[in-house]
């Protein structure tokens, strides 16, 4: 599953829709980490579109900033700005976590949205053209939901009042004017706020399918490795891992470590079927495939092959010491009786062991299967190797 869908399993994944964030902090913080590496990408875009932009409007500066100002102050506050820009996002590769990629972007913020001002100080009176970057750098930022909208909102609005007040105390504007700005300020920080807070929705409703999705795929890729009566893996699930064993067979160390594989039957399933009929039959098979992993190391696997068939890997295991484990558990199921409701029935299975080799899983199976049928053929209940 994918690494996020897993750590949300069973979390409430709602969201708050006027906070415009999950309701569960959890939850959040995952979704939070899951856009990291996206969010340090778009940060570090940003700062660099940002230090083009500065480095070109340095060009045309000449014609609108005040003499006095060009080109010393002027000048040294564009290369300032750029280098900022540049170490920024240089900076941001190093940045770990989402809370420290929070402090560095609404630090470069409150630094942009200053050194904006800055600016503004320096231009004659008609300062319209930089109204243009106060709108443009407002509704960027908010859109690029690179912060929550709470944190947005606030560093949003603070800027707007700042340079209201900047151009109110600094420029001698005619009221029209003035209204004209504040108007645009109160417009961008309405609009970035709309379309932020619909980015922010849109963006973990995504992330709610995703997840669902995920843990879905999950679920059914889980299920068809399964067998739904005993809940031990299936023929499958052993198709899946035979490259495994393949890659252990490989390694193999001398005789102490083989992979063997059994291949065990339960004697006369039929008839317990025909005379208790097919429910007692199912009890049975889950008896037995309790049975088998409880007699086995953690390390081992066994599945249901198909009908009243089970196949039995001990990874790493010696043929002797396969052979006691089989042994006892032979002489186990010899010495108890399987209850099932009012019924006692004596259980007994016919095993057949070999060893794997470097070999395609047909072949090891069929060798499993004639010594399985020697077994049988041999009067049952008993082990019979065959290698
Ligand atoms: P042997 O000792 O030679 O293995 O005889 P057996 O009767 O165990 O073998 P046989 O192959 O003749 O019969 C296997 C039976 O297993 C037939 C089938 O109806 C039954 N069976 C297969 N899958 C299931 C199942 O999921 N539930 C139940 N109740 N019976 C099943
Ligand atoms: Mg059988
Ligand atoms: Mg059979």
């Amino acid at each position: 599953m994918g690494a996020f869908a897993a750590k949300l399993f069973n979390q409430d994944m709602t969201i708050e829709r006027y906070a415009c964030q999950f309701k569960t902090l959890q939850v959040e913080h995952v979704y939070l980490q899951s856009k990291f590496a996206q969010d340090k990408k778009i940060a570090q875009f940003l700062a660099c579109l940002i230090a083009i932009v500065t480095m070109l409007v340095t060009f045309f500066d000449r014609m609108i900033i005040q003499a006095e100002f060009w080109p010393e102050i002027a000048l040294m506050g564009r290369a300032v700005s750029v280098s900022v820009c540049v170490l920024s996002a240089v900076g941001i590769n190093y940045v770990k976590t989402p809370p420290q990629l929070r402090i560095v972007i609404v630090s470069f913020m409150v630094f942009l949205f200053l050194s904006i001002q800055f600016m503004v100080i320096t231009y004659e009176r008609h300062y319209f053209l930089h109204m243009f970057f106060d709108v443009i750098v407002l509704i960027t930022f908010y859109f690029s939901t690179l912060l929550s909208l709470k944190l947005s909102l606030l560093l949003g609005v603070s800027y707007s009042v700042f340079a209201v007040s900047v151009i109110f105390l600094n420029k001698d504007l005619t009221a029209h004017s003035f209204y004209m700005v504040v108007l645009a300020h109160v417009a961008s920080n309405l609009a970035g706020m709309i379309m932020a807070a619909h980015e922010h929705i849109i963006r973990r409703e995504l992330f709610v399918r995703n997840t669902q999705l995920a843990q879905l795929a999950h679920e059914m890729k889980t299920q068809a490795l399964k067998d739904a009566l005993t809940q031990l893996p299936n023929r499958r699930a052993f198709d899946n891992a035979y490259p495994e064993y393949q890659r252990l067979t490989q390694q193999q160390q001398g005789e102490l470590k083989q992979v063997c594989v059994i291949l065990a039957d339960i004697d006369y399933f039929k008839r317990v079927n025909d005379t208790h009929g097919h429910e007692v039959g199912d009890v049975v098979l889950q008896r037995f495939s309790a049975f088998l992993t409880q007699s086995l190391r953690t390390s081992d696997d066994v599945y249901r092959f198909g009908g009243e068939e089970f196949v039995i890997v001990l990874p790493l295991c010696s043929v002797p010491d396969a052979t006691v484990i089989i042994n006892s558990m032979i002489s186990r199921l010899n010495s108890e009786m399987c209850e099932v409701g009012e019924l006692s029935l004596p259980i007994r299975a016919s095993f057949g062991l070999t060893v794997m080799r470097e070999e395609p899983k047909k072949s090891v199976i069929s060798r499993a299967d004639a010594a399985l049928y020697q077994a049988k053929d041999a009067g049952r209940n008993q082990l019979v190797i065959k290698i």
